[in-house]
């Protein structure tokens, strides 16, 4: 079996210990391992701050991002192999790994034009800076510059390649090197990046490193300039975030966790504007099995188009065929592991305490091949809430897999906010309706609990990607229970790995300490 090793320190390093087994989750098959104990990760980070970061500065943004350009080619020319190892070790469709791989290289690609045109410079000003006091030659201004630290990125087993790819643009564009923890269960696509970016990347040395297998004392050795970017879930995030030595040295720490994000149809709508509404929900709820962070769980509904709604979804969610995701005809494939598998069934009969299953269920899915009977696999779900002011397990409770729930409400605006605040911060909640007056009050109401708010309408059906998807040029991440964290969202991704200090001086100085 292969054996998976990390990239630290300038080498590929295999550990001791027990084996973490990957699995191909369709057949439970085991694929490869790992071993993760006795790497030295003190080390690796110390490599990063001597060589990886005084190489990446000295670069300046604009060749930092022509190495953003280069990474981005040359993971996309290897673009098949990648999607075949999402489809082995993910349980993606092809289409699923697309939505990872393509992701990934088009978020590199993203970065490397914004920061094109940042020029050669070291610092980069933050806003126009103002006079202090009477003279006009006192003046004070903004200034960013990188941290000269590691910026650790810690994944979810979701999205190994984008997970991987989002952070490192923000990072190195930034000036920062860094070191990536992939999500075990599904390194194999973190590592096969790896490979090929160090072969083939021309990245200065230092400037990316791979821990395969677990963190062990990693964050243990984080101090004052590093940074910790992790996306996983909200417990995991609890833990990290109280951790005794990241407080003691203010480790900068950006936390991409669970969400229950909302669906809300307004109670007016254009034909095109109510096929845009089902056409996303079905997308949300299936794709990637429904493990993905943006995913719609909450579907609300005004009372009097709940029937409607319900029947739309059935018929549309019953053609869609679940199976090994090598198969072309298979829109739905596994959850990624078995302990995914059994928490999204456990989570399924907490819901159903509050809500009724009409489609699908915690029970085994039949008629699958032999080859896929120790697969991991969920039958798309569909509940309606019993009583959605009263459904807390529904606003509360994550089920990671292709699971949402119709939750009946007034038709207000008020109302719809008021249920869609119980999920207590979300990455996105999308509105679908026509009435100008209406969508404005949605909007007010969403936004101090949405990270982002995706806006249905006949305008936007034909162009609109679906709430699902997170762009460069929009920030992810959500106040509450998302985590409170904030990425991407342009030039703004680059803050979290900067400084912003404040410069006073004489103005014709100041001036040229930015150019
Ligand atoms: P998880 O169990 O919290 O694991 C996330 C990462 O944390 C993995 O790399 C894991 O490593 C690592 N980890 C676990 N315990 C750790 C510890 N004590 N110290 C250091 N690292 C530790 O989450 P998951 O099951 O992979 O991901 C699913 C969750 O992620 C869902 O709740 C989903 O909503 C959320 N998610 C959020 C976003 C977002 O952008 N907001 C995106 C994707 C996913 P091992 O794999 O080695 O255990």
């Amino acid at each position: 079996m292969t054996t998976l090793k990390s990239y630290l320190c300038g080498r590929w390093q295999a550990g001791g210990g027990e084996p973490a087994v990957l699995v191909n989750p369709a057949t439970a098959q085991a694929l490869a391992e790992v071993r993760s104990d006795g790497l030295d990760r003190a080390a690796a980070l110390a490599h990063a701050r001597e060589a990886g970061g005084p190489a990446l500065r000295t670069l300046g943004f604009a060749r930092r991002a022509e190495l953003l350009d280069r990474m981005s080619k040359v993971l996309h020319e290897r673009r098949d192999e990648l999607l075949e190892i999402a489809i082995q070790n993910g349980g993606n469709t092809r289409s699923d790994a697309k939505f990872d791989v393509d992701g990934a290289t088009s978020t590199l690609a993203a970065y490397a034009r914004l920061g094109a045109a940042l020029g050669d410079g070291q610092v980069l000003p933050d806003g126009e800076g103002t006079q202090l006091g009477r003279s006009p030659r006192f003046f004070g201004r903004h200034l960013l510059a990188p941290r000269h630290g590691v910026a650790v990125q810690i994944n979810a087993f979701n999205f190994p390649a984008w997970g991987f790819a989002e952070k490192a643009a923000c990072a190195l564009l930034a000036g920062v090197p860094l070191l990536c923890k992939p999500a075990t269960s599904t390194c194999l696509l973190a590592v096969r990046m790896f490979e090929i970016l160090v072969e083939h990347g021309e990245l200065p040395e230092g400037s990316i490193q791979l821990l395969s297998g677990a963190a062990g004392d990693l964050l243990d050795h984080l101090g004052p300039q590093d940074l910790l970017a992790f996306t996983g879930s909200a417990d995991t995030g609890l833990e990290l975030r109280g951790r005794r030595n990241l407080l003691q040295h203010s480790v900068r720490v950006n936390i991409e966790a669970d969400s229950l994000n909302a669906a809300v149809l307004a109670p007016s709508f254009e034909e095109e504007t109510y096929d845009l509404f089902l056409q996303d929900v079905v997308r949300e709820l299936t794709q990637k099995a429904g493990q993905k962070c943006t995913a719609i769980r909450r579907i609300l509904v005004p009372d009097d188009a709940v029937e409607r709604v319900r029947a739309d979804l059935l018929e549309r969610l019953s053609q869609y065929v679940v199976g090994d995701p090598a198969r072309p005809d298979v829109r739905v494939g596994p959850l990624a592991t078995r302990r995914q598998l059994e928490d999204a069934r456990a989570g399924l009969r907490r819901l159903s305490e509050c809500a009724t299953i009409v489609l699908g269920g915690p029970d085994p899915v039949e008629d699958l091949p032999e080859a896929n009977r120790a697969g991991y696999f969920l039958r798309p779900t569909l509940l309606i809430a019993k009583d959605s002011r009263r459904a807390d397990a529904v606003h509360q409770h994550e089920v990671f897999g292709p699971v949402a729930t119709l939750l009946p409400y007034d038709g207000t605006a008020a109302g719809a906010g008021e249920l869609v605040s119980r999920g207590h911060g979300c990455l996105v909640s999308s509105a679908y309706g026509d009435d100008r007056r209406w969508m404005r009050e949605i909007v007010e109401a969403l936004l101090p609990w949405n990270g982002r708010i995706y806006l249905g309408s006949a305008q936007a059906a034909g162009v609109a990607p679906g709430p699902g998807v997170a762009l460069p040029d929009l920030v992810h991440g959500g106040p509450g229970r998302a985590g409170g964290g904030q990425e991407l969202g342009g030039l703004r991704g680059l803050d979290f790995y900067m400084q912003r200090t404040a410069v006073q001086g004489f103005k014709g100085l100041l001036d040229r300490l930015s150019s």
